[in-house]
């Protein structure tokens, strides 16, 4: 066993698969890399030393100036459908070091993002910008603690380079572990422009992969597509279930994993509205709040396009296996968001009436531009006062059946209120939150308040006095909140 004081351990399966899969390709080296953010629980659960890492050898190796041992730096290639358009894609700003095999023997991919041009960059520099790069800090590590599959982030980086975009931006690069980086578009790219073979290696290396349960199926391609449809269901209702949008559901930004991934123009909604929409470029609200759940749908059906030909030698066989699948999709999400609601509500065991008593308060909600969150945080504390609408008759009615449909369980009310407190975050990555750390971070330097910030966000569920500061809402004037990508 290769193991060196910082504890790489890499093992590169990816770079095994057919060269056409990937490009080999290192980073560029930049000019006075420093070390801002660095992540020292998740190094310690990938087995990599902390100490080793923030030394000026560790930061060579986080910028990409020094390869760490075992490396062996590779774009992957990929396509997708941007907003509907199919298109060939790949790392054109990422760069795949290796995968690490923990103490734990779990494996995952440890990825630089923004190390320089490789070969699929377009016209693109293949830099990152700090801000964005934090806030996929920021978010990332606060979707793991909600308790959502996500890649992470171990370190970020600046580079010492400035970055031309509208404005001149400081540079930095992340450094994002994740389950896997194999997207539908990596399925969609090598359907496209590989070989039937090229498939099904890429298929059966997915399964060893992340899937290992299914190898022995009797049909292991159908069991595959399967499998990712149950994982994209449970992942799409988690988001619903805490607002979170992610602003940019191509198809080469869904992880076959179920792993949120890319961390462009995502945000949390404050006031509930289903047809909230914060990327700046998604004009059309294709992936507005309410469509997140038709669009994984209509993703994994370009998933599906691509297994065809593994799924049976009958064509049409094919495509009836495929559709029969795809539809379980709303079915599932459905099933997920529905007990997701439930433990919302305290809630534990399953009446014909809870839709209705759902969609009642969900009504209210967006009539009264509540805030999401903090609606089901002061019914969790029944801190009724500050829910703007308590007042009404309407809600005094709601509450009134809610309480009976509580009492009509075997469970206690305490266990009810113990289950909302495990289902509704206290505090969320508000945008104004994520913006003042950014702000302070980027412009000045200072870190404290995106480290205090990391800190309350590290337990959402924890409801400690110091999160309290966290729950108020923006001002009227930071609204409505805009988001970007690409930078
Ligand atoms: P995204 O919008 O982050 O999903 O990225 C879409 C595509 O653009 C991917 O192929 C990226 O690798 C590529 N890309 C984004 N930013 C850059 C950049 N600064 N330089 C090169 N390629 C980029
Ligand atoms: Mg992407
Ligand atoms: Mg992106």
């Amino acid at each position: 066993e290769i193991m060196t004081k910082t504890g790489w351990n890499f093992d590169n399966g990816y770079a095994r698969l057919p060269e056409s899969f990937f490009t080999l390709c290192n980073p560029i080296a930049v000019p006075s890399p420093k070390l801002v953010i660095f992540n020292d629980s998740l190094a310690k659960s990938l087995g990599l030393d902390s100490q080793e890492l923030k030394s000026k050898d560790g930061v060579d190796i986080l910028s990409g100036n020094q390869l760490p041992p075992g490396a062996l730096p590779l774009a992957q290639a990929y396509a997708g459908h941007q907003f509907g358009h199919f298109t060939m894609l790949g790392d054109g700003r990422a760069l795949l070091l290796g995968e690490q095999i923990t103490p734990k023997s779990d494996r995952f991919d440890v990825q630089l993002k923004g190390p320089g041009r490789t070969p699929y960059s377009r016209g693109g520099d293949g830099r990152a910008a700090l801000g964005p790069m934090l806030r996929e800090y920021i978010i990332s590590e606060a979707m793991h603690a909600l308790g959502i599959p996500t890649t992470r982030s171990l370190a970020v980086v600046t580079t010492g380079q400035w970055i031309i975009r509208e404005t001149q931006l400081p540079g930095a690069i992340l450094t994002r572990v994740a389950a896997s980086h194999i997207r539908v578009g990596t399925f969609q790219y090598v359907a496209h422009w590989c070989t039937p073979e090229e498939l099904r290696i890429l298929a059966d290396y997915t399964i060893k992969r992340h899937f290992p349960e299914i190898e022995g199926d009797k049909n292991p391609y159908l069991a595959l597509l399967k499998e990712v449809i149950k994982r994209q269901a449970t992942l799409i209702a988690k988001w619903q279930l805490v607002g979170f949008i992610h602003g940019v559901m191509n198809t080469d930004n869904m992880a076959i994993s179920g792993e949120t991934i890319d961390y462009g123009p995502c945000a949390f909604m404050d006031t509930y509205d289903p047809a909230t929409v914060f990327s700046s470029i998604d004009v059309g609200g294709r992936y507005a709040y309410r469509n997140q759940p038709k669009i994984a749908p209509w993703n994994l059906s370009r998933f599906a396009e691509t297994l065809l030909p593994l799924l049976h030698d009958n064509e049409q066989q094919a495509i009836k296996l495929a559709q029969d699948a795809i539809e379980d999709f709303d079915g599932l999400y459905h099933c997920n968001w529905l007990g997701g609601v439930r433990a919302k509500l305290g809630i534990f065991n399953e009446e014909l009436g809870d839709e209705t008593l759902m969609e009642d308060l969900f009504h209210m909600m967006e009539k009264h531009r509540a805030d999401y969150t903090n609606t089901f945080r002061d019914l969790t504390l029944n801190k009724l006062e500050e829910i703007g609408f308590s007042h009404t008759s309407e809600f005094i009615q709601w509450h009134e059946l809610w309480q009976r449909r509580l009492e009509r369980q075997q469970q206690s009310k305490n266990s009810s209120y113990q289950l909302m407190k495990d289902n509704n975050p206290g505090i969320i990555p508000r945008n104004h939150r994520v913006e003042e750390a950014l702000e302070a971070a980027v412009d000045k330097g200072d870190y404290s308040i995106m480290h205090r910030l990391l800190n309350v966000l590290s337990d959402p569920y924890a409801y400690s006095p110091q999160q309290e500061d966290y729950s108020t809402l923006p001002p009227p004037s930071n609204r409505p909140y805009r988001t970007f990508c690409g930078t």
